[in-house]
């Protein structure tokens, strides 16, 4: 009886992992089909002076809607992509995506898209430079993101990749920042033009006052070293208080301005961040 329970529990697991295994391939295959027929989307969020008066950059992020599924968030499938050896196309839909949209707005707003750590192993600057050349952007409005950890990898030849992308014009963000391992003893050495604060350090500013000097020692080293700094995932107004009193960032980007949107909305968004400026200047001058 023991062994048969014992059998049965071990069969039970097996299912359940076969299960899994079965459903994840499913989800490949869905996706291979997704992106061949160009079926994912692309939403924008926009990345704002923090006092709100502007909109400066939109951040691209891949949508993927499972006919089934629903909404299969960007963590889940970016991954799934990477094991398929399918990123690259990803990446390149969403370039292609956001430099044609980038178009629609605004010309003082730039558009950002993010690599994955295998697209710098890949002839990715002739892939950007294609999409540059075909849609007509100025490459000066683009801007790539690359995390952390993507710089650790083969070190060298990472930094000669994205060294060639801003001789282009193109600006370079470090994304996730404060994630990854230790980027302050190479800071100095790396071709990049921004960071982007990742939204951890945020969370809890109030309460965790040590997390927050960690922020701010951050934020100091990357301006002394002429860094931009981008802070994500600010999400209250108390948040954005506390950071703005400390001058903490370039832009903010965060459910406290703006969640990630459809393309074709950021230019209205500017335009009603435009009329609220001219309002605003219009009361101080009769004042
Ligand atoms: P990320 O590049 O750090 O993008 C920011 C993520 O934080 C987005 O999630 C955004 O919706 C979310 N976010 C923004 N503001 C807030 C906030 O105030 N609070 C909270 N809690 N979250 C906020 P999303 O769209 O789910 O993307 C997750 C990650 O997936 C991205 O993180 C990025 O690493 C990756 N990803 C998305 N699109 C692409 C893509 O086209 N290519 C690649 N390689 N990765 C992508
Ligand atoms: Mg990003
Ligand atoms: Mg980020
Ligand atoms: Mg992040």
């Amino acid at each position: 009886e023991t062994k048969a329970r014992g059998k049965g529990g071990c069969t039970a697991f097996e299912s359940e992992m076969d299960a899994r295994y079965r459903e994840r391939q499913k989800l490949k295959s869905d996706l291979r089909e997704a992106l061949g027929a160009g079926a994912l989307q692309v939403a924008y969020q926009p990345m704002f002076l923090p006092d709100g008066s502007r909109v400066a950059c939109c951040e691209a992020l891949a949508r993927w809607t499972h006919p089934e599924r629903g909404p299969v968030p960007p963590s889940v499938f970016i991954q799934l992509a990477e094991e398929m050896g399918l990123v690259t196309d990803v990446t390149r839909f969403v370039l292609r995506q956001a430099c044609s949209d980038c178009l629609t707005w605004p010309a003082e707003l730039s558009v950002s898209v993010n690599l994955s750590v295998l697209d710098l192993r890949t002839e990715i600057v002739d892939v950007v430079a294609e999409i540059l050349e075909q849609t007509g952007l100025n490459p000066a409005r683009l801007h790539l993101e690359v995390t952390e950890s993507c710089l650790m990898d083969e070190p060298v030849k990472v930094q000669a990749v994205l060294q060639e992308l801003r001789e282009r014009g193109i600006t370079i963000a470090i994304d996730d920042f404060g994630t990854g391992y230790s980027s302050l003893s190479y800071l100095d050495a790396l071709p990049v033009d921004v960071i982007k604060i990742d939204r951890s350090f945020v969370r809890n500013i109030r309460k965790d006052s040590r997390r927050f000097k960690v922020l701010l020692g951050a934020v100091a080293l990357a301006r002394s070293l002429g860094l931009k700094v981008v802070i994500e995932g600010v999400e209250t107004v108390d948040q954005l208080q506390l950071l703005s009193e400390h001058g903490c960032a370039d832009l903010i980007q965060g459910f406290v301005f703006s969640a990630p949107m459809p393309g074709s909305a950021v230019a209205a968004l500017c335009q009603k961040r435009a009329r609220k400026r001219s309002a605003q200047t219009s009361r101080t001058l009769i004042a």
